[in-house]
């Protein structure tokens, strides 16, 4: 992917193009500090999401100054406009990534300029402004730097770091927004899973479509994601299934699970060996995840095994199963890590994967090798120390 580019500035004249591409300047940076830091939530009772930091980022952007006026301050509601574009359009897009603490004490990012690359691609489908990806790290960097004590120093707990970035020109016409907010807010989390794994149960929905060839779903768009709700609550309820596996095609080829990526352990048919599968990035309806990326790349470098970027059926699948041949399957994201599988609910029938509630031995290994260099235990160039 091309990207990091500044944009171009549709038209106007020199200074207003420098203006357009005023980059993010960390060292520009006013701080306000909270006067009433909040009492911390209790680790054993943080829910995903719901916990906030003392502290956010803003930064504006608008078409004659380009990025300006970053700022931490306290944490708090937003003013912007009933008319924002955001609010009617959906010109907004996000990023997920988390900020761990090693065991002397210090934050590390993981892949962070993986996220920032994404963030502008979501930011370019949207006609928004690109932004340097090294500015915004440092920003970032800035808040978790003042944030610090809420990093939770547990084992397999972490701080989420959401960037976000709305359209709130107020104006109803369908454009480029003139106007954007760039804001990044933290939520200390714990391990996903805190009883350990839990393998869950997916519903294969043939029903309801959530990306599609030339759309947006390799974009993190807010748009692709509100739409994913009713059917997640459908699956819940009628079939007793944690999340969706989300098909295309009338042959039913498998994309993706929830907000997560998918992997398949297979033997190939063919030629008897073992090979990891998951879809490619090729069409425009895989969110390109740093997780599957990372998972794809250690794989890889151990050589054990296949590692294919291919489209794979549900019929593959449930003739894999039916041979024996279907070995582990896993979700994969920032959230998560790895999210074992262990039945899929599909035209009514239940694809059994022979690990059950346990987790397979690669699920396992790519789980521990994955942690292992996000909490720094293992010395790998994708952590990078901020402090
Ligand atoms: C964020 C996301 C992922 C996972 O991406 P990571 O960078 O690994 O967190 C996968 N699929 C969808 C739809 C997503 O939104």
């Amino acid at each position: 992917m091309m990207l990091g580019r500044l944009s171009r500035f549709p038209g106007g004249s020199r200074r207003l193009q420098r203006a357009y591409n005023a980059l993010i300047d960390p060292k520009a940076t006013k701080v306000i500090k909270s006067t009433n830091p909040k009492a911390k939530t209790p680790l054993e009772d943080l829910i995903f999401g719901r916990t906030f930091t003392d502290h956010m980022l803003t930064i504006d952007w608008d078409n004659k100054n380009g990025w300006h006026n970053p700022v931490i301050s306290p944490y708090g509601d937003l003013a912007i406009s009933p008319a924002a574009t955001a609010l009617h359009y959906g010109i907004e897009c996000f990023e997920g990534m988390k900020a761990y603490k090693d065991s002397k004490g210090k934050i590390r990012l993981f892949r962070p300029d993986c996220n920032m690359e994404r963030m502008n691609f979501s930011m370019q489908r949207l006609a928004m402004p690109s932004i340097n990806s090294d500015g915004l790290i440092e920003c970032i960097s800035q808040l978790l730097r003042l944030d610090e004590s809420w990093i939770p120093e547990k084992e397999g707990y972490s701080m989420y770091i959401r960037p976000t970035a709305i359209g709130t020109s107020p104006f109803l016409g369908v454009h480029a927004s003139e106007m954007i907010k760039l804001y990044v807010i933290l939520s200390p989390v714990g391990p996903y899973y805190k009883a350990g794994f839990k393998p869950v149960k997916l519903y294969a929905d043939t029903e309801n479509v959530r990306a599609w060839p030339g759309g947006v779903g390799n974009a993190k768009v807010g748009g692709n994601y509100g739409p994913t709700i009713a059917p997640s609550q459908k699956a819940a309820k009628l079939h007793d299934c944690q999340q969706i596996v989300w098909l295309f095609g009338p042959d039913h080829q498998i994309t993706e699970v929830g907000a997560m990526n998918i992997l398949f352990l297979l033997k190939n048919k063919d030629n008897n060996r073992n090979e990891l599968v998951t879809a490619p990035l090729t069409r425009g309806d895989i969110l390109p995840g740093v997780t599957r990326r990372s998972i794809l790349d250690l794989a890889r470098s151990w050589g054990e095994f296949d590692v294919n970027e291919r489209w794979l059926t549900m019929g593959e699948v449930v003739q894999a199963e039916k041979e024996g041949r279907l070995l582990e399957v896993m979700g994969a994201g920032t959230a998560a890590v790895i999210s074992p599988v262990k039945s899929i609910m599909y035209n009514n029938k239940e694809i059994k994967v022979p690990t059950g509630d346990n987790v397979g031995p690669v699920a396992m290994r790519l789980w521990r090798a994955l942690c292992d260099i996000q909490y720094g235990v293992m010395e790998h160039k994708w952590s990078v120390k901020i402090n």
